[in-house]
């Protein structure tokens, strides 16, 4: 290194040191000699650096701003030396270092003040991470901040919570009211949530209809009880649905996607569990949630290999005893659950898109079998088939029935499609039509389960029908001492009589309340009392004239 050498670095803009490099026994290098600094450098820094000779004395006398100390040895034992910045608190600056070799052991570090960019950078952070409708920082932003929480919580002993909260059916309110609405229903419970920001409970819109409440340095999972009861309390107060799920640092786990996994589990939980209220994540979920994955998992692979058989339920006419069709439910003989009940299953299949490959099955086992009953027996019944909201909504499902009942040459007055209040919800007007072309088309639609969820008579105007089935529960009833089912269910046969639809008495066990029924001129009766469901075998043999081939509670 010549005088010219250090000319040409002192007339360099930026604060240079050329240092040699000092190892340790291990060969690490741990600190350097300061053979030569420029005059920005002095400037900078020379009131600190004047007057030591090494990195590591320079360190000692400032303590732990030390202009990035730590940061800067790191670098200079990685090679290719990367950039690294620091940030210093003695001048409030960012700094870089460049790190260039010069000559063996020598090494030439340039230090750049990059506090406009990092002040830009982290303007640009903030943009990224904050939600642009409610103000709130958004997922990014939670994960920008839970490490640092979770390591106070670990550093001090104290617990952390995360608090997952869903508004209520936010879709419908999209679909229904219109998506203006639902973003000022989301604007609504920022501000609520936004109540409760402190030091150590952070807010954050984590989905398009979920947010986060971070909890940090509680003493107890009484105190997370505290904060989550109050925050649910004020959505109750404020006529706002929604659901919660809770986890807790350390009690449910350490790991941080776990914790993340568990809280989404318990707000599922209470989803699955009549919404509009907080659970707390309870190791039982997990095992609850696996189960139901591996339900869905065989549900999938059941559906790829048409693992299913269907069971056909007589109905009968009441005034003439006279078969009027069948009603086909499906069955599912899984090889190591054993039979597992649709009530069970088709849930899980409309949660998990299953059920249009599966009722698309349903819709093609049960025509063919008709079909079948048709050439063989002479059969003129209906055969009224079971139809879930989200496959009648599918795009397309006119056209794949009509392709199968084509395909069968089945004509549509002997099919009726069994439909339940679900297709009420979401697009009503779009439901109803559908429904018209249907019965246009000529098939007949029975209202499933009435009686149970809403039972809006306002459904029964709108809804294009031809038969209603009063559910099982209803019947239960019809013959209890004081008459209330008895006559709530005398009017509803008179009224919908009345209104030209056919009655369907679902669930009838005993004669007393066929008797009753037939009294209040219901038309048809289904139950175990006439026939229970049956396998093809049974039908075959019911149909071809065995009577003894009815299966009955008798
Ligand atoms: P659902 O449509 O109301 O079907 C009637 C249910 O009541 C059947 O149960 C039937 O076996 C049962 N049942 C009929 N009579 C009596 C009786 O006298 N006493 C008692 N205790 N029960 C009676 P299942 O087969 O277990 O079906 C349960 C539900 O699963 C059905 O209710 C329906 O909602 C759904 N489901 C069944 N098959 C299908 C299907 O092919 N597609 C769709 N989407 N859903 C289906
Ligand atoms: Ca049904
Ligand atoms: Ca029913």
């Amino acid at each position: 290194m010549n005088l010219d050498f250090f000319q040409v670095i002192n007339k360099i803009a930026n604060p240079v040191v050329v240092a040699k490099l000092l190892y340790d026994e291990k060969g690490k290098i741990n600190d350097f000699q300061i053979e030569f600094q420029n005059s920005q450098m002095k400037k900078l820094a020379g009131y600190i650096i004047q007057g030591f000779s090494k990195w590591s004395e320079f360190r000692h006398n400032i303590g732990e701003d030390s202009f990035g100390y730590d940061s800067l040895i790191a670098s200079l034992n990685e090679k290719p030396f990367p950039k690294s910045s620091y940030y210093s608190a003695a001048t409030k600056r960012w700094y870089r270092f460049d790190i260039s070799p010069l000559e063996d052991d020598v090494v030439v570090i340039t230090l750049s003040d990059v506090t406009i960019e990092k002040n830009y950078s982290k303007k640009l952070r903030e943009s990224i991470i904050k939600d642009p409708l409610t103000g709130l920082l958004n997922r990014a932003g939670f994960t920008d901040n839970l490490e640092i929480v979770l390591d106070t919580c670990k550093y001090n002993g104290t617990k952390a919570a995360m608090l997952i909260l869903d508004i209520d059916d936010l879709k419908n309110i999209n679909e229904s009211i219109g998506y203006e609405e639902g973003d000022n229903l989301i604007i609504r419970v920022a501000d609520i949530l936004r109540r409760f920001e402190r030091d150590t409970i952070s807010i954050f819109r984590y989905g398009d209809d979920e947010f986060m409440v971070l909890i940090s340095e509680v003493e107890s999972r009484d105190s997370v009880v505290t904060i989550a009861d109050t925050i649910f309390e004020c959505f109750q107060n404020e006529h706002i649905l929604i659901s919660g799920g809770v986890s807790i640092f350390p009690d449910n786990s350490e790991s941080k996607d776990e914790l993340i996994r568990f809280a989404d589990m318990a707000v599922h939980y209470a989803k699955k569990h009549g919404k509009n209220n907080i659970c707390f994540f309870e190791p039982e979920m997990q095992r609850v949630f696996i189960q139901q994955l591996q339900l869905q998992t065989k549900l999938a692979n059941a559906v790829l290999d048409s693992n299913f058989y269907m069971n056909y339920q007589p109905q009968f006419e009441i005034s003439t005893g006279l078969l009027r069709g069948f009603e086909a439910l499906i069955r599912w003989d899984e090889p190591e659950l054993g039979e597992i009940p649709p009530s069970v299953f088709i849930p899980v299949a409309e949660e998990t898109g299953l059920i249009l490959p599966l009722g698309k099955w349903i819709l093609n086992t049960t025509m063919q079998r008709l079909k079948e009953w048709q050439d063989k027996y002479d059969f003129k019944g209906t055969m009224s088939v079971n139809v879930s909201p989200i496959q009648l909504k599918q795009d397309g499902f006119l056209d794949e029935l009509m392709e199968i009942i084509g395909k069968y040459e089945i004509d549509p007055e002997y099919v009726e499609i069994e439909i339940t209040e679900g297709v009420m919800i979401n697009n009503i007007q779009t439901t109803v039509e559908k429904l018209k072309s249907l019965k246009d088309l000529g098939f007949k639609i029975s209202l499933d389960d009435f009686g149970t969820g809403y039972s809006s008579l306002n459904y029964l105007q709108q809804l294009p029908l031809d038969t209603l089935k009063i559910d099982k529960s209803f019947i239960n009833d019809i013959c209890s001492m004081d008459g209330i089912q008895a006559n709530i269910t005398s009017s509803i046969i008179n009224m919908v009589t009345k209104m030209g639809l056919e009655t369907i008495a679902e669930g009838v066990e005993r004669p007393d309340q066929l008797n009753l029924l037939k009294r209040y001129n219901c038309n048809i009766v289904q139950g175990f009392l006439r026939g229970k469901p049956m396998n093809i075998i049974d039908c075959d043999a019911y149909l071809g004239g065995d009577k003894s081939a009815l299966r009955t509670n008798h």
